[in-house]
């Protein structure tokens, strides 16, 4: 793989500033891209654009909440102010807590489809419209999940959220492709970010992430490296015949029962 496969490129990526966000716009970089991150915790965000610039790194950091429609259209402002035509966004800021779905409240049911499907829609929108304006076509990711095709309890607001993103990525394909936009979705399995593997040390996490693991076919989580190699294939010029598609990236976890 060329060094400088994304050199003269500029992306924008939420949820930048943690886990598979933090990887993939390290990935983006080494392979010669401009950057925007976008991130609502502004002490990560701060120091993930510290460490890339430090490196000789091209990146902005631009602190939103993807779920405000007003935050996010100043985003995407300055975002094509400071990077010029942004080729490509990458819809990865998400939440997933876990809760009982008789115990769930409607404001954390609202927090997680705000921030999980209403976010990518209000991005998306944003980011298409200029886009569509400066005529360069472009690529869209959205980061979906294995939950959007796999039921468990306690994410009743995460799958749906993300089910719901499987189908706004295959009508916002259609909607865009006249522009020459591509959308695609990529839906990791269990993936070994901090924050998975720091849930999986608890009594309580180390059986659900046992089970799990038990589940997968390839027999181990994956990494984020994985699952951004598929995120750059779909920015990528190579992908130019992909669109409207949900990539599974999870060792196999959703085809269904790996043993008896
Ligand atoms: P993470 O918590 O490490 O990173 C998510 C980032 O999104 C954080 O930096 C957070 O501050 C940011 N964020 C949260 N709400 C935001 C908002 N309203 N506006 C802007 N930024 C916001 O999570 P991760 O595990 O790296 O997950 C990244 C994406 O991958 C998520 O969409 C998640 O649903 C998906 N995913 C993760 C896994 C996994 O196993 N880790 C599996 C399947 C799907």
């Amino acid at each position: 793989m060329e060094v400088s496969r994304f050199s003269g490129q500029a992306f924008l990526i939420t949820g930048a500033a943690s886990g598979i966000g933090r990887v993939l716009v390290e990935m983006l970089a080494e392979h010669g891209a401009a950057l925007v991150l976008c991130d609502v915790d502004t002490e990560r965000l701060e120091a993930t654009r510290r460490a890339l610039a430090e490196t000789g790194r091209r990146v902005h950091a631009i602190a939103a909440d993807v779920s405000s429609p007003d935050q996010v259209e100043r985003m995407a402002a300055e975002a094509f102010r400071v990077a010029g035509p942004i080729g490509g966004l990458v819809n990865c800021a998400g939440i997933y807590p876990v809760t009982p779905l008789l115990e769930m409240a409607a404001e954390e049911w609202d927090r997680v489809l705000n921030t999980n499907l209403k976010g990518p829609f209000l991005v998306t929108q944003a980011v298409a419209r200029r886009m569509i304006e400066a005529r360069s076509g472009g690529s869209i990711v959205n980061i979906s999940s294995s939950a959007s095709r796999l039921a468990r309890p306690g994410i009743a607001h995460y799958g749906a959220s993300k089910a719901g993103l499987n189908q706004l990525t295959a009508v916002m394909a259609v909607e865009l492709a006249p522009h020459g936009i591509r959308v695609n979705a990529v839906a990791p399995g269990l993936i070994g970010t901090d924050r998975v593997l720091a849930a999986a040390r608890g009594p309580a996490g180390e059986a659900e992430h046992a089970t799990k693991r038990a589940r997968i076919p390839l027999g181990r989580e994956g990494t984020p490296a994985e699952v951004a190699d598929l995120v750059l294939f779909l920015l990528s010029p190579e992908a130019s015949y992909c669109t409207g598609g949900v990539y599974a990236v999870d060792g196999g976890f959703t085809l269904g029962i790996p043993r008896y």
